[in-house]
């Protein structure tokens, strides 16, 4: 038998009741929100991501998913989609029309990384990405409508962690700190490190090897470093927050997987979820667009994990909106062909509904009725045909009353209306 490549996951019909649920919470907020659906492809060259991303991370040096093609061109199944979302904005040069422009794309992504609970190499994001705006209110906006989501699912034992990467006038009088920081700590750094120590510091506060991880906590913090232009910047976003009372902690060591941020950047953590307590983060990317040959317009963006938000809310499925559905038990051939018909035209009044084509026992059908978990029964055979009427039953109150053969589809979706049991969509907040 052929199985799963390791680290791929099937999700299952018994799950994708919650996926929908929340993609169907996330667009209505987004859109709320102003943001347009972008669909981009999965394989990009593989020359986007090193550019973007930067060659110094976790991500490009050991994680993508990268191949030759058959004439000989790179490619890479995309590990993440700012860098793609930014692409297209310049090739389609969305920045003509209007210049702020607000984007959303909702798809897998692969990374080559070790599976873990939480961690997989394909796994689902959901990516705002916000264009031409300097704002920090823009910003703090975006951190706003990811609180507000989270909100929505009614998540719980959520916690908003913020920083400053600084810009390219005070991030490099940082590095050097960091430098000097670690010019005579070698032994406790891993190799990866002791070559990013010269190249890019930042991302050692990124590794997750402990020693690494340990010397880091007492490492300086950037938010002592800040120009008076990031400084002002990050007070507006902590501002804004506070006013919307959002509660967040600053946490200084939050330099994010990928180099292209500057300024703000943010992740939201679940103690819940153990070791992979990361549900979301972004920040904002000020030179990313004209480093990848478009104006110079500045971004800010985030991405939230979908596999981690599901595991999240796995408790709550039982809460989900049921539609009412029906299943028709049919014996004989001729209630048999009427049935076929009245299946279809329940479908076409957007009732879900089911018969057995295979003619089976009374006693079997209703099984099968109960095995789907059909609210109503519609039970019709040669009797039924004769006397003009057939027997509708209740489910749930096994209550059966004679419903009329004639108008029976129209009569039928008038006594059935759709349960919906939907869940409380009010913001708590
Ligand atoms: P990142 O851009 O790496 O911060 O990813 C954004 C979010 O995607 C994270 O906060 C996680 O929720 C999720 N994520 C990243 N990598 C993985 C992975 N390998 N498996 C599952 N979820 C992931």
């Amino acid at each position: 038998m052929i199985k799963l490549v390791r680290g791929f996951k099937d999700i299952l019909p018994t799950e994708t009741a919650l996926w929908q649920y929340v993609e169907a919470t996330v667009r209505e907020l987004l859109e709320d929100f102003g943001f347009a659906e972008l669909r981009i492809p999965i394989l990009e060259k593989t020359e986007l991501f090193a550019r973007s991303i930067g060659a110094g991370t976790d991500i490009v040096e050991k994680e993508m998913y990268t191949f030759t093609d058959r004439k000989g061109d790179s490619l890479t199944l995309r590990p993440e989609a700012t860098a793609s979302v930014v692409r297209a904005y310049i090739e389609h040069k969305f920045y003509a029309k209007d210049p702020v422009c607000k984007l959303y794309t909702i798809g897998p992504m692969f990374r080559r990384e070790r599976p873990q609970k939480g961690r997989y190499r394909q796994f689902y994001q959901i990516n705002a990405e916000v264009f031409g705006l300097h704002d920090p209110r823009a910003d703090a906006e975006l951190i706003l409508l990811l609180m507000k989501f989270m909100n929505r699912l009614d998540l719980s034992g959520i916690v908003l962690h913020i920083n400053s990467l600084g810009c390219h006038k005070c991030r490099p009088h940082f590095k050097d700190d960091l430098k000097t920081f670690l010019a005579n700590r070698s032994e406790q750094l891993c190799s990866d490190c002791l070559r990013r120590r010269d190249e890019n510091p930042l991302r050692i506060f990124d590794c997750k090897v402990p020693t690494c991880k340990e010397t880091m906590t007492d490492a300086p913090s950037i938010l002592d470093r800040l120009c008076s232009k990031c400084r002002s910047h990050f007070n507006t976003v902590q501002d804004v927050l506070k006013m919307s009372h959002i509660p967040y902690e600053t946490n200084h060591r939050l330099v994010r997987g990928l180099d292209y941020y500057t300024r703000t950047t943010f992740e939201v953590l679940a103690g819940a979820l153990g070791a992979q307590d990361a549900v979301a983060g972004g920040g904002r990317y000020d030179g990313l667009v004209k480093a990848l040959g478009g104006p110079d317009q500045p971004g800010v963006g985030f991405a939230i994990g979908v596999d981690r938000l599901i595991e999240l809310l796995a408790g709550q499925v039982q809460g989900l909106e049921k539609r009412s559905h029906l299943f028709i038990a049919a014996l004989g051939v001729r209630a048999q062909d009427r049935a076929f018909q009245w299946v279809q035209d329940f479908r076409m009044q957007r009732f879900r509904t089911e018969m057995d084509l295979e003619d089976r026992s009374l006693k079997s059908q209703m099984r099968r009725a109960d095995k789907l978990e059909a609210s109503y029964v519609l039970i019709v055979g040669d009797r039924e045909l004769d006397e003009g009427a057939a027997v509708l039953r209740n489910m749930t109150t096994k209550e059966q009353e004679r419903v009329p053969l004639r108008g029976l589809v129209g009569f039928v979706v008038s006594r059935i209306k759709p349960t919906t049991t939907g869940r409380n969509n009010e913001d708590r907040r």
